[in-house]
């Protein structure tokens, strides 16, 4: 449904169609042949959770307002510290958060201040409670060397000051970044409207959970990952079902999805001679190329963009394979997506653990293997595989907690060597 115009997505591309592209390579294409949307919409702070800011925000007022105390404790004039003497201070009143104290402190006095209460203007320093011997109501003792002056005292703007830009368009908006816009005081912001993407699984074996499991079916996992992935970047989404092997069957659900969304993900029927007909209609639908991809799993992907009454999307099209379904979705449908949505999050971060298994591994291909992240005794990073890698079996990827990246060139690795992984969940 999308109606952003893209000329010919495959015009500067049309020499890179099959033969085994490097992850690398088909990554930049599909960044460069994405665009974002602009349609923004206005959302509540509530709503704003994991939605893409559309505009910067700049502050518009200091954060904090006004200079006041980091700690419980007792506010004074700094000058009044000689070093290498205790100091003693009259009590003469106190401040509260949301309580200022109204009269003057002069030298040789404190007040009793209160964490974010406002610091009365003559004073700089905070020292706190514990630290002090006292008389309670009368007077306090600040033993030599305590404390410096100007401690424990938070500046006004030391957060934001007037006219910083707090947050940058792009910007996906988690927890923090709620209680940035509302320490400022925004209610609502503009977000960019929410990609709507249908999503469905093709195969003639499959059958759709609640539905018997004939012989020489299997249920439908593809759909229920896809839908699990898709939710976690916040889209609207589609969910069309499981459509079989058959030309205006597909037919039928590509335009349908066209129609209705910004972007199409189907699994399955991408390998290269398996259904011939889905090549033939995606190309009579739009431009789709058939990429061989140099990785595994996953080699086959689909992608490209599809036409019908007007209407575009992008698609693509998923191995059917359940890990190589969910590998190519995180390395290649995630970050376009992101791209699309206006997001202006780079691609997953990587880290480095130390491997505590061999892998088997050839050059000339990326290979992602599952695994399992831990700490070792000294708590550095270590990483094991899930044992078997086939492709297809989906309860190592449950199982694991990252996948390790094993990049195009290099060879096997052994136990001691370091790998990249990238993390499943982040505390975000
Ligand atoms: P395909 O890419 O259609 O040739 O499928 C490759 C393998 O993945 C076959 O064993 C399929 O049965 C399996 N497969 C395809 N789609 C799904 C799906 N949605 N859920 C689970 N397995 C699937
Ligand atoms: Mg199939």
């Amino acid at each position: 449904m999308s109606t952003q115009n893209s000329p010919s997505l495959f015009s500067d591309t049309a020499s890179v169609h099959p033969t085994d592209l490097t992850v690398e390579t088909a990554q930049r294409i599909m960044r460069e042949l994405v665009s974002p949307f602009q349609e923004t919409e206005t959302a509540t702070l509530h709503s704003a959770l994991d939605r893409v800011l559309a505009e910067d925000i700049v502050s518009t007022i200091n954060v904090p307002a006004y200079d006041n105390a980091a700690m419980d404790g007792y506010a004074f004039h700094g000058a009044d510290l000689v070093r290498g003497k205790d100091l003693k201070l009259k009590i003469v009143g106190s401040a509260f958060a949301g309580h200022s104290f109204d009269g003057a402190v002069q030298r040789g006095e404190c007040i009793s201040i209160m964490t974010g209460a406002m610091m009365p203007r003559e004073c700089d320093t905070v020292v706190p409670h514990e630290l002090v011997q006292k008389v309670p109501d009368y007077e306090i003792t600040i033993p030599a060397g305590a404390i410096e002056p100007r401690d424990n005292r938070r500046f006004k703007g030391e957060d934001l000051a007037i006219g910083q830009v707090a947050l940058t368009k792009g910007k996906f908006l988690r927890p923090a970044d709620l209680g940035l816009l509302a320490s400022l005081g925004v209610a609502n912001v503009p977000v960019l409207r929410k990609l709507r993407v249908a999503f469905f699984s093709t195969g003639d074996e499959l059958r759709s959970v609640g539905e018997p499991l004939d012989p020489g079916c299997i249920y439908d996992s593809n759909r229920y990952t896809v839908f699990g992935m898709l939710a976690r970047l916040g889209c609207d989404l589609i969910d069309m079902g499981v459509v079989k092997d058959d030309p205006a069957a597909l037919e039928h659900a590509l335009r349908n999805a066209c129609e209705q969304a910004d972007a199409i993900i189907t699994s399955g029927g991408v390998s290269v001679g398996a259904a011939d007909y889905t090549g033939k209609i995606l190309q009579q639908l739009g431009e789709v190329a058939f990429w061989k991809i140099a990785m595994r799993p996953g080699k086959p992907l689909a992608f490209g963009r599809i036409s019908s009454h007007e209407e575009s999307a992008l698609l693509f099209g998923l191995p059917g394979n359940p890990v190589a379904a969910m590998v190519s979705f995180y390395f290649f449908v995630r970050p376009a997506l992101l791209k699309m949505m206006g997001s202006d999050a780079d691609g997953l971060p990587l880290m480095r653990a130390t491997s505590q298994s061999t892998m088997r591994k050839k050059p000339g291909r990326t290979e992602f293997q599952r695994g399992i992240l831990s700490n070792d005794a000294r708590g550095n990073p270590q990483v094991r595989i899930t044992g078997a890698q086939g492709s297809g079996i989906l309860h190592s990827m449950s199982q694991a907690n990252c996948i390790v990246v094993l990049p195009h060139d290099g060879g096997n690795i052994n136990v001691g060597d370091q790998v990249d992984v990238v993390l499943f969940d982040g505390l975000i």
